[in-house]
């Protein structure tokens, strides 16, 4: 029994003080406050977040608890997922790739990663690290769509379309998947299926302009004419304003002068 120098150990969940005999706190089972142990400082950054603060304290703590345990995957990809917010992404692709060196199959990471690479512009990089994702696990909607923006960024359609298919075929109600497959079949010309897809966005959303008009301009490619002159005037009559829709549904009407 050590009747001198028993050192307090506060509880990180209720704040009551106990000697450091305990491994956890006795009443409510909470660990305690140890500045040397980096889930102090995961939860300190989890706390933060749940409790509003700017993403800068989240990042202070998750940075100390990086350093007290450097090769902790989860914390590193959390670090850089911070970064990737705050926009500092060199710093977010620095982690990510620590956190993937540290467990190269945490898919996670590569997923993070390669959103880091398509916000910098990297977009070959990002169709990478989004297809090392899903090679680890093929039940990602959010990797299927990345794959799919980034491809279509590239001019890559067949490969976008690929995407956007595996993505609705994992996820039948993700709608906004049609918006892209009807964007990427009509930029390879085919137009009967962009049609389709398009339809089906409306279908979900009667009002949405932008499928409105690539519709419209869809029956316009595809030779039908009078379907395209009907998506345009529907258009017009939702919002006059409409310019696009406006200058489509002259053309297709007015009668040229001889
Ligand atoms: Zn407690």
């Amino acid at each position: 029994m050590r009747a001198l120098g028993v050192t307090m150990m506060t509880c990180a969940t209720c704040d009551k003080k106990f000697p450091d005999e305990y491994k956890y706190c006795p009443m409510c089972g909470g660990p305690f406050d140890n500045v040397n142990d980096p889930h102090y400082w995961s939860r300190k950054a989890l706390n933060s977040r749940l409790g509003g603060e700017p993403l800068s304290k989240s990042i202070a703590a998750l940075k100390t608890a990086c350093e007290l345990a450097p090769g902790n995957a989860h914390l590193l990809c959390g670090l850089g997922k911070l970064y990737y917010r705050t926009g500092e992404l060199d710093k977010a692709i620095e982690f990510l790739k620590r956190a993937i060196e540290a467990k190269p199959e945490y898919s996670d990471a590569h997923y993070e990663l390669a959103l880091s690479y398509y916000r910098s512009g990297r977009i070959k990089m990002a169709i990478q690290s989004m297809q090392k994702c899903l090679d680890i696990g093929h039940d990602d909607m959010g990797a299927y769509y990345w794959l799919g923006i980034a491809n279509y960024h590239l001019g890559n359609e067949t490969e976008a379309i690929t995407a956007f298919q595996h993505l609705l075929a994992l996820s039948p109600k993700a709608v906004i998947a049609n918006y892209h497959l009807g964007v990427n079949y009509a930029a390879i010309g085919r137009h009967e299926e962009a049609i389709a897809h398009f339809k089906r966005v409306l279908d979900a959303c009667p009002d949405d302009q932008a499928a409105g008009y690539h519709l419209g301009m869809a029956y316009y490619h595809a030779n039908k004419m009078k379907e395209a002159a009907g998506v345009f005037r529907q258009a017009l009559e939702q919002d006059p304003r409409d310019h696009r829709a406006k200058d489509m549904y002259e053309m297709l009407t007015e009668v040229p002068g001889i």
